[in-house]
């Protein structure tokens, strides 16, 4: 395949003028700042927040760097994932002419920026066991598709996808290749990121929503070649992270001994939570799981549902989904909510 990104940008994105804001004029720490009309005495909370944001997160993409072992030119911060999926679209999706591929049953997002920014989708849906089913993706190739979103772990199957099928469809197809790692902190692979060098197609995506106990932050990152982070960094709006993200996120990434904690304590919970879920008369089967959530098909779904609903215990009704028949998403919960959830399915 021959990668070439010049080619895939639209050409209203290569022809930007981006935003310059003030701070982009000047980067130094200290000075008199009169540039940006900000509030010069001070906030009206006592929060010290009457400056704009350092528009590149620098500090933030800076310490994700030594975590990663990467530099920092190939990190993109934005507001969640979510950000970083729209943005994609927009650098490369030409509304109402270009396309986008997914693989149901996947995370909704996709689907959602995809109807926004006016791009077609491709749906080559995932196999009975959840995996790529790599001869459908090869014949969907053609020159309107830009990107393929894969996600692995899985949302909301759970597991991961082959590494050999993405390192194929990787080297076959010349446009964007996502791979969404949200859940890569709940499996024993390793991340694609010491990938980036030798795949220029390859984006990928992590968070700290999920690990990292930070989705009421908002807090996504992109990792990518130098070029793709400046497409990124062109198309955002100027000050997507505020300050107090991003002060916050720098305290959070040098507490990864406390992540880690927490990840063997919900992996400990969830292959608790499955064995005894399996034991469970209205259970007809529990999925692998590479994540912090299981998939569970029950023999009457709609009325276990119903039923934990009642009692106030929601989980994600995922049956209409492709491959989905008949199942339930269920988050790994902490060991007391998982109990009050095995005892109510005891009774059904
Ligand atoms: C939860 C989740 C995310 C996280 O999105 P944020 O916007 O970072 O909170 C991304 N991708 C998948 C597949 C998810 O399930």
């Amino acid at each position: 395949m021959k990668f070439n990104l010049d080619a895939l940008i639209r050409p209203g994105i290569k022809a930007l003028r981006p935003y310059s804001s003030a701070r982009d004029e000047y980067t130094g720490k200290t000075g008199i700042f009169l540039d940006a009309n900000e509030n010069s005495l001070g906030s009206v909370v006592d929060a010290d927040l009457n400056r704009y944001p350092d528009p590149y997160s620098t500090a933030l993409r800076e310490t994700l760097a030594k975590l990663k072992s990467i530099d920092s030119d190939n990190i993109f911060a934005g507001n969640g994932s979510d950000e970083a999926i729209s943005l994609l679209m927009q650098i490369f999706i030409e509304p109402g002419k270009e396309k986008l591929l997914i693989t149901p049953p996947t995370y909704g997002m996709y689907q959602v920026a995809a109807a926004i920014q006016g791009a077609g989708v491709i749906e080559v849906p995932l196999d009975e066991g959840f995996e790529l089913n790599l001869e459908g993706l090869l014949d969907a190739l053609c020159p309107q598709l830009k990107i393929i979103f894969l996600c692995s772990p899985n949302n909301p199957s759970a597991n991961l996808l082959s590494q050999a099928n993405i390192d194929l469809l990787l080297r076959e197809f010349p446009g964007i290749v996502v791979i969404d790692e949200a859940y890569i902190d709940f499996c024993e692979q390793e991340s694609w990121l010491p990938k980036l060098d030798r795949y220029p197609n390859l984006v990928i995506l992590q968070t700290l929503s999920k690990a990292w106990g930070l989705a009421g932050a908002r807090l996504g990152f992109a990792f990518a070649s130098a070029e793709i982070v400046k497409l990124f960094l062109k198309v955002k709006a100027p000050y997507n992270l505020n300050v107090l993200t991003q002060r916050l996120a720098l305290q959070a990434l040098n507490q990864s001994a406390r992540c880690c904690a927490m990840v063997r304590e919900l992996l400990d919970e969830r292959e608790k939570l499955s064995s005894a879920l399996q034991k469970l008369a209205c259970v007809e089967h529990v999925f692998r799981s590479d994540a912090n959530f299981l998939l569970v098909r029950f023999k009457n779904c709609a009325r276990v549902f119903t039923q934990l609903k009642k009692l106030g215990i929601i989980v994600r009704d995922r049956s209409k989904l492709p491959g989905c028949r008949d199942c339930l998403r269920i988050t790994v919960g902490s060991k007391s909510e998982n109990q009050a959830l095995l005892s109510v399915l005891k009774e059904i």
